[in-house]
């Protein structure tokens, strides 16, 4: 098996929503496509997509991934079928540890292409593949999933925020996120009461983004003590990603969960919030991203690494609700899979077929990652 083609462009993920932090009208992302030749099954086509937040990266993908990864001579490996591995060695090599950045990206939307070609190869989604090579053939039946809403926009009031959460938990779901931190505390307890009526006032259905606003302890504490009375079921991203000094300030002074490292890309750095965060694993929640921090490859190290280090799965909850992240929660049993809820983003929803209720997701049975089976990736992804 060898690389044929590598094909990228870059797209719009412009819209009017915005989080406490950053405006996503300037939003791109990277689409990727790459051509197999799969001997007797023909040419196969494998195809990537980045996650949200990261902006697309054309330039590390054309000057350097890509033409790294068409090198490669045979892609087989010990099974027969195609080895993302050595892809992702081959994209690795020559690059220092360290700094893995937007670097982290570019690589992961390569390897996700891989994947996907890998287990369409195999004829099998690809949280079956995932499932045999990494996890002993065991998988979720059902996939826990929670919904990512209630972001600020320019022309919406708490009206619009209540409507958009009714609608839903109208499509199946038990537990949602909503965005705060923009405008302060009392601001944000009046987003939070005026969601939890309709969770039956049970604040352990609604978990609070905050996207890094807290820059000192005195800031944490104080919104600490606002949400506490709240019992949410977690609060996001307190502070900067790396300020693991105020993270443990925080743990030590606040009982309830907290979820962070949505902006941490790779095992290092991943290791260091486990071990430096102050973070609890029988509470805390960690969300690295597989699209954004190297793909598959290095996300399964990252889940040894957590089980190594007596952090269960069931805290392991990746960012942003990707395609890829839906696989890797229900092939690799994590605990839940965040899903973009809003009906017209693209990076929402999940894999055609897919059913939600209960708070909880069946499995997709297509072939590969199931682009293919998503009406929005699949519009921009099917002329490449
Ligand atoms: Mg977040």
């Amino acid at each position: 098996m060898r690389i044929i083609d590598i094909r990228e462009k870059t797209v719009s993920l412009s819209d009017p929503m915005s989080n406490a932090v950053i405006s996503f009208l300037e939003m791109t992302a990277s689409a990727v496509a790459i051509d197999i030749d799969a001997g007797e099954k023909g040419t196969v086509t494998g195809y990537g997509f980045s996650s949200v937040g990261r902006y697309g990266q054309s330039g590390l993908i054309n000057e350097r991934f890509a033409p790294r990864l068409k090198a490669v001579g045979d892609m087989t490996g010990a099974d027969g079928g195609l080895d993302p591995v050595h892809g992702w060695a081959a994209m690795m090599a020559n690059e220092k540890p360290g700094g893995d950045g937007d670097r982290a990206g570019a690589v992961g939307v390569l390897d996700m292409a891989l994947w996907d070609a890998a287990s369409k190869i195999e004829g099998i989604p690809l949280w079956q593949l995932l499932s045999e090579r990494y996890n002993g053939d065991n998988a979720h039946e059902r996939v826990p999933v929670y919904a990512s809403g209630g972001h600020y926009y320019p022309d919406r009031d708490l009206t619009a925020l209540v409507e958009e959460i009714r609608g839903i938990l109208d499509q199946g779901f038990e537990t949602v996120k909503i965005k705060c931190g923009q405008y302060g505390l009392e601001d944000d307890c009046a987003r939070i009461e005026a969601i939890l009526p309709l969770l039956g006032n049970d604040g352990s259905r609604l978990a609070v983004d905050v996207n890094c606003m807290c820059s000192t302890s005195g800031e944490t504490q104080a919104m600490a003590d606002a949400y506490a009375p709240y019992d949410l079921a977690w609060i996001e991203e307190p502070g900067h990603p790396h300020d693991f000094e105020l993270l443990t300030a925080l743990t030590g002074y606040y009982d309830g969960a907290i979820a962070t490292g949505e902006n941490l890309f790779s095992m290092s750095e991943t290791y260091n919030l486990m071990r430096y965060g102050g973070l609890r694993a029988d509470r805390d929640l960690i969300q690295i991203d597989p699209a954004l921090s190297y793909g598959v490859v290095e996300y399964a190290n990252i889940v040894r690494l957590a089980e190594a280090g007596d952090w269960p799965r069931s805290q392991m909850v990746p960012h942003a609700g990707h395609l890829l992240a839906f696989h890797t929660v229900a092939g690799l049993q994590l605990g839940a899979h965040e899903m973009a809820a809003r009906p017209d983003f693209i990076l929402s929803g999940l894999q055609g077929g897919v059913e939600i209720s209960g708070g909880k997701a069946t499995l997709p049975d297509v072939p590969g990652i199931g682009f293919e089976t998503h009406g929005p990736l699949w519009a921009v992804l099917a002329d490449l």
